[in-house]
Order: C-alpha cells, then sequence, then structure tokens
C-alpha cells in the first residue's frame, strides 16, 4: 500500500492520518474535506464556544508542531466511490486514486421538515453553526430547544446560563431512554427542572411561525403557543453516507464495518460518527457518534487497512460524556442490554452518583454524574470484559 485518501477531514479523518504515520506508512496521504476549516473540536460548540469561554482558534484539533505530511484538500466534496480502483470522484470533476481509502465523513445534524431556512431556526453541527448560534443568544431572549437529547440539553444548559428563557421540547415522554433506559432518563430530565428550565415530555410541534425579524414562536400540537426568539433543533445526527450508495461498501444506519473497521470492500475501511462497527460484546452492529471512539478507533482501522487486523483487540466499549448544568455525566457501555440497576455511589437525590448496568449479574455498562474516579474504574472493568469476549 503506497497510497491511502482519507475522505472526511475532522477528528476520525486526523486520528486515522496520525495513526498511518504512527504505523511508519510513509507514502501518500490526502485527505478530502467539505469543510473549509481545518479539523476542529465539536465538543465545546454546545458548551465552551456556545458561552464565550473559548473562541475558534481554541478548537484546533492540530497542534503546530504536528508534522503528518498529508496533502489536504478542503472545501472539497466527494461525491461517488469507485471500488474497483478505490477512486474517490469529486464534486466539480476530479478523481482520487488510491491503494486504501478511509471512510470518515460523520453525520450531519437531522432537520425537521418545513423549518429550514427560517431565520432564527438553529441546528448545531459545525464551526459555523456554532458562530451563528451564539451571535443570537443573548440575555433576556426566549430560547426553545426541540429534543432533550445530549446537544439540546448541553444548549439549554449553556443558554440558561447565559441569561435566557429557556425551554426544551421532547416528543418521548422520557428523554435519552434510548441510551441510558428510563430511570437515569428521568434524573437527566430533572436537571432541567432543578435549574429552572421548563422541560416539556410527549409533545409535538404543529409550526414554527415567524414574524417580520424571523422566528417568533412555535406552536405544539394541540394548539399550545411558546414565545421564541431562537429555536434550536436537537434532533439527532444523520450519518454522511449516501454518497456510497453505488459503491458496493455496505450501509446501514452507517457504513457496516467487522470489529476492526473493515467494510464489505477491500482496501476500504470506515471510522468515526458515519461507521456502524460490529460489537462482540451485544453481538450487533452499533453507530457510535462519541469523541472517543473517534479518535480511538481509527488505529485499529488503520491497522486493518496495512494489513495488520490480526493484531487488533475487539474496540473498547462507547465511552462519552457530556456537560450539562455544572455536572459531568459520563456513561459506557450499552445499558440496553442490561437486566439490572443499581445505584453503587452516591445518589440521585443529591444528582451525583454512579449507576452501574449488568446482566445478569456482568457489568455492562455504567453511568457517573459528578463521580469521576469511580467512574473511571468501572470503565476500566467494562474495556477488560470487553477484551475478554
Ligand atoms: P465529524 O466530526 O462529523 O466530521 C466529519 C467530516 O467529514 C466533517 O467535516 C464533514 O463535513 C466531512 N464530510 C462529510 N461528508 C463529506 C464528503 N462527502 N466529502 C468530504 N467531506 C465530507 N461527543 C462526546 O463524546 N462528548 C460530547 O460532549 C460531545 N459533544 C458534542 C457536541 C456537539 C455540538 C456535537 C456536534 C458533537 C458532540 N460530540 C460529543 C460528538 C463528537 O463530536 C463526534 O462523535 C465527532 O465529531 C465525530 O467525529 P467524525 O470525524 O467521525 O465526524
Amino acid at each position: 500500500m503506497r497510497s491511502v485518501t482519507v475522505v472526511g477531514g475532522s477528528l476520525a479523518g486526523l486520528s486515522a492520518v496520525r495513526a498511518l504515520r504512527a504505523a511508519g506508512f510513509d507514502g501518500r496521504v490526502t485527505v478530502l474535506g467539505d469543510e473549509v476549516h481545518r479539523p476542529y473540536d465539536r465538543p465545546p460548540l454546545s458548551k465552551e464556544l456556545l458561552s464565550g469561554r473559548m473562541s475558534p482558534a481554541d478548537l484546533a484539533l492540530e497542534s503546530e508542531d504536528e508534522a503528518l505530511d498529508a496533502e489536504w484538500r478542503l472545501g472539497v466534496r466527494a461525491i461517488a466511490l469507485h471500488a474497483a480502483d478505490r477512486a474517490v470522484e469529486l464534486a466539480g470533476g476530479g478523481l482520487v486514486r488510491s491503494d486504501g481509502v478511509v471512510l470518515a465523513t460523520g453525520a450531519r445534524a437531522r432537520t425537521l421538515p418545513g423549518i429550514e431556512g427560517i431565520p432564527g431556526v438553529h441546528t448545531l453541527r459545525t464551526l459555523d453553526d456554532g458562530l451563528a448560534l451564539a451571535e443570537e443568544l443573548r440575555p433576556g431572549r426566549s430560547l426553545v430547544v426541540v429534543g432533550a437529547g445530549f446537544i439540546g440539553a448541553e444548549v439549554a444548559s449553556t443558554a440558561h446560563q447565559l441569561g435566557l428563557a429557556v425551554t426544551v421540547l421532547e416528543a418521548q415522554e422520557v428523554p435519552m431512554a434510548g441510551p441510558l433506559g428510563d430511570e437515569m432518563g428521568r434524573m437527566l430530565a430533572a436537571l432541567h427542572h432543578d435549574n429552572g428550565v421548563r422541560l416539556m415530555c410527549g409533545v409535538g410541534i404543529h409550526a414554527v411561525h415567524a414574524g417580520r425579524h424571523g422566528v417568533d414562536r412555535v406552536e405544539l400540537v394541540g394548539g399550545r403557543v411558546l414565545p421564541a426568539d431562537v429555536v434550536v433543533v436537537g434532533v439527532g445526527a444523520a450519518p454522511n453516507v449516501e454518497w456510497l450508495e453505488r459503491s458496493g461498501v455496505e450501509v446501514a444506519n452507517g457504513v457496516r464495518c467487522d470489529s476492526r473497521g473493515a467494510t464489505s470492500v477491500p482496501g476500504v475501511v470506515a471510522v468515526g460518527d458515519c461507521a456502524s462497527w460490529y460489537d462482540p460484546v451485544s453481538g450487533g452492529h452499533r453507530r457510535v457518534e462519541h469523541w472517543t471512539g473517534a479518535l480511538e478507533r481509527p488505529a485499529a482501522a488503520v491497522a486493518t487497512l496495512l494489513g495488520r487486523g490480526a493484531t487488533v483487540g475487539p474496540p473498547r466499549p462507547p465511552y462519552f460524556w457530556s456537560d450539562q448544568y455544572g455536572r459531568r455525566i459520563q456513561f459506557a457501555g450499552a445499558a440496553d442490554l442490561a437486566d439490572e440497576l443499581s445505584v453503587e455511589d452516591g445518589s440521585l437525590e443529591e444528582r451525583s452518583f454512579l449507576a452501574v448496568y449488568r446482566r445478569a449479574g456482568e457489568p455492562v455498562a455504567v453511568l457517573g454524574v459528578d463521580r469521576i474516579r469511580p467512574f473511571t474504574r468501572w470503565r476500566r472493568r467494562l474495556d477488560a470484559l470487553a477484551r475478554a469476549a
């Protein structure tokens, strides 16, 4: 293998380039990214960038003295992959051929049909999204957040801290019940109430109305109307995989991969938010949309690409953190595997605790709220169990 093309110039793409060089690969590396920015960190977009504690320059993922010797082609969109010769076709013409391809195209924010384009209605995925939203979050304004998932909850928390009147709307009866289960979903919902942010669950949006200066109010199914100067739609993310449609690369909620990043096409691996790796612990595929997976898994995928996949162990269980209302929330593993949940340290009333999810007595996931040290110990235990699986 003398040349590799990495499609997607963010955390997973950059981590793949680093892993290639760390593995001694000295061939040509080309990175294609459709954003014009050098790789930047997304987690602060809903936290420090929005609150003004970080500037765009603080978000840079590369260090100044980093010499990766890669060709970065930014503002360039890949529109097709020709698997036979691993040629990536570019919007506007041109092909980039190489011996190996790393797919790292991430995900994009889902939107709600009919309300895109109304001034004051935002999604949050990119730096440009973050800067546009930050501009609008001024004290005294009314913000409606649609979706009480992690990004919605973080935006609500940051905006509340900035002095906006915040209402969060959630279609489900319990927010985050999917990743955390009902009981813990309810506990995180309580953080909004504790902090004076209104959370309305089980509600649907009928319409978003605009006045002369942009969004003006949100009308719920049933007729209730909420004033809104700003609306943030946080209803999840969709993997950027449509461009692979006729490539032969198997796609099912993301690029389907084995547990080492190999896709259905030889010489093509996938990493980060666009990839759905096989998870030996649960015996199914999971698309993990978390920072740490995008950072760590490219090393395994690159080893696969370089023909050293046999040396790679199983992936670590998914892990994410979230910062809401001054609390550090951490989660690792898969809550949906559990048949039992117990609080092992602290208490829900204090909003500071460690909860362990078990299946047949064995831990399968752990959730910590402001419990960093015990959480780290439990996470190591989950890692060890995954290695042994
Ligand atoms: P992305 O970061 O989505 O990057 C993919 C890149 O590929 C993008 O630049 C995209 O424009 C580009 N691209 C897409 N299609 C093409 C194409 N056809 N051609 C060329 N380029 C293309 N995770 C946590 O664990 N904790 C957190 O607290 C947390 N907070 C977050 C807050 C926000 C607001 C967001 C948006 C995400 C957060 N995450 C968090 C998730 C984390 O940021 C992602 O898991 C991570 O960014 C994934 O990296 P990636 O490189 O796979 O994908």
